[in-house]
């Protein structure tokens, strides 16, 4: 197979191997590329690779090899022996760090000291975490004392996003397979390729084939994934309305279903804040990748006596980020994943300001080529505004104001929405009422985008349902009720 290499920037020392294509990993080898599509850099726009379409047969052919390896040789492993492939893959995920790293700035767009000290390492810990529960999930109180051992599913199906491509696989994979299950994953169509180096990453680890198959396609393809009548368990992460849609085609069968969805969280600053620790929250809040972020803090809330005080150190702080290179690990902000993503998010600031918000954005020369948006905030928004209600999924802060407590809850929670909220205070009375009034899965005090493999994520209302992470997140995995005479293979010990 031709390949070329990219040679990056001489800071990262790492040299990422790209295939010209690339083929669908079923039952532990690469099948032969076909109906291939291109990804591309968003940061340029030249082409990576190409990559397959799975159609509904390779569907078929993935189902089959993750059900022969849970009926067989994975099913028969004890929760030890899993426990050590898992530990395999988490060392062999840091030994090749700086390749993921590369691979993902370049595929995604997202700055590389992101990839570097976020994205790989706290994929690597979901493995190592998930790899000490595999012998231990009798004691992990997911079934009361003296009752039915908890057990996998089966073969799980899971569909995952571009904003966090190795992430999610890593959120998804680590606890599916300390559980005993096996994983039919297709990752999202602009963002295939960390994935498949995560396929050969399970080659290397000698995982049995058909424990994790990988099937690369868009929506069509993660459609007939989850329709497929031989999954026991979908695993999804992506927009709402996909959600919705696969809540709807499983309604009346036995599959098990998780959805993590969108999220439009406030971020809440109230005036007793510290507040220059408060400007770099709220810049991590919604700047973190772009802004590209479920649980980005999209609106911020700040206390009406100290707005002025708030938006002016925030626009200084904004004047020192760089927009730039995504390689470069100097570079603040990167591209935006994609000319669709792009779009969206300039027609929704467009409509901001056409509905009354006042834009701001720090000068900064943006690349030619490629897809670009500065950071922006939109001061001056109203509840109703679009920029206040939709996810913009984009570098765009909307800041509203409030005057006393119960005021921020009621314009924080007057959200279809439920992911994540941040509080800004420093009185801890405070953050614990905030904490009990706010409905979202995860509440940051005086910090905010804290991701640790122990805590549970996940979302209410229209942010979906199950948890991700912690022990919450195996129990999505395991069925609890007792053993029936054909459930023979899988006991999680
Ligand atoms: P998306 O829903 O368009 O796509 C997500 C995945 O679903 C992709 O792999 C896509 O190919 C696939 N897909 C599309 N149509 C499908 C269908 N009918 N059936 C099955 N699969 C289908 O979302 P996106 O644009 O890739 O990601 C952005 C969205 O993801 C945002 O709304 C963001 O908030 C959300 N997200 C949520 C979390 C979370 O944990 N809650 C994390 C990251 C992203």
């Amino acid at each position: 197979m031709p390949t070329f290499e990219y040679a990056p920037a001489p800071e990262s020392r790492a040299v990422v191997t790209i295939e010209k294509s690339y083929g669908l990993f079923i039952d532990g080898t690469f099948t032969r590329p076909k109906a291939l599509f291109d990804t591309i850099n968003p940061a340029d726009e030249s082409v990576l690779a190409q990559v397959t379409q799975a159609g509904p047969r390779d569907v078929d052919k993935a189902v089959a090899a993750a059900r022969r390896a849970f009926d067989g040789e994975w099913g028969a492993l004890s929760g030890a022996e899993r426990g050590k492939y898992l530990f395999r893959i988490a060392r062999i995920l840091q030994e090749r760090a700086r390749e993921f790293a590369v691979l993902e700035t370049l595929d995604n767009g997202k700055p590389i000291k992101e990839t570097r000290d976020v994205d790989v390492p706290v994929a690597a810990a979901h493995f190592f975490y998930h790899a000490g529960w595999a012998d231990k999930l009798e004691h992990a109180g997911l079934t009361p004392s003296g009752g039915p051992l908890p057990r996998p599913h089966g073969v799980v199906a899971q569909v995952i996003p571009w904003n966090f491509p190795l992430l999610m696989l890593a959120w998804k994979i680590a606890p599916a397979l300390a559980t005993g299950n096996t994983v039919v994953l297709k990752p999202a169509e602009t963002t295939p390729l960390s994935a498949l180096l995560f396929a050969q990453v399970c080659q290397q680890a000698g995982l049995p084939a058909g424990v994790v198959n990988i099937l690369t396609g868009d929506g069509r393809t993660g459609q007939a994934l989850v329709e497929h009548p031989d999954v026991d368990k979908i695993a999804f992460t992506g927009s709402t309305e996909v959600g919705k849609a696969i809540a709807r085609s499983i309604a009346g069968t036995t599959k098990k279903a998780t959805l993590e969805l969108g999220g439009k969280a406030a971020n809440v600053v109230f005036d007793d804040a510290p507040i220059d620790q408060a400007i770099e929250g709220i810049v991590n809040g919604i700047f973190f990748n772009q802004g590209q972020v479920c649980c980005a803090g999209s609106r911020l809330l700040v206390q009406e006596n100290v707005h002025d005080q708030v938006v002016a150190k925030l626009k200084r702080r904004l004047e020192t980020l760089r927009v730039g290179d995504p390689l470069d690990k100097n570079s603040d902000l990167g591209a935006i994943n994609s000319r669709a993503q792009l779009e969206r998010i300039t027609r929704l600031v467009d409509i901001g300001v056409a509905q009354g918000a006042q834009r701001w954005s720090p000068e900064c020369s943006l690349p030619a080529t490629g897809f670009w948006f500065p950071p922006t905030v939109l001061t001056g928004v109203a509840q109703t505004h679009r920029v206040a209600t939709e996810e913009i999924f984009g570098p765009v802060l909307s800041v509203l104001t409030f005057r006393t407590p119960a005021e921020a809850v009621a314009k924080a929670n007057n959200t279809p929405y439920g992911l994540s909220a941040g509080v800004w205070t420093e009185k801890g009375s405070r953050i614990l009422w905030m904490a009990d009034q706010l409905k979202a899965g995860v509440v940051w005090a005086n910090t905010f985008n804290r991701f640790d493999p122990t805590s549970p994520f996940g979302g209410y209302k229209e942010s979906g349902y199950g948890r991700e992470g912690g022990r919450q997140g195996l129990a999505a995995y395991v069925t609890t009720s007792p053993r029936t005479p054909s459930s023979t293979t899988g006991d999680t010990r």
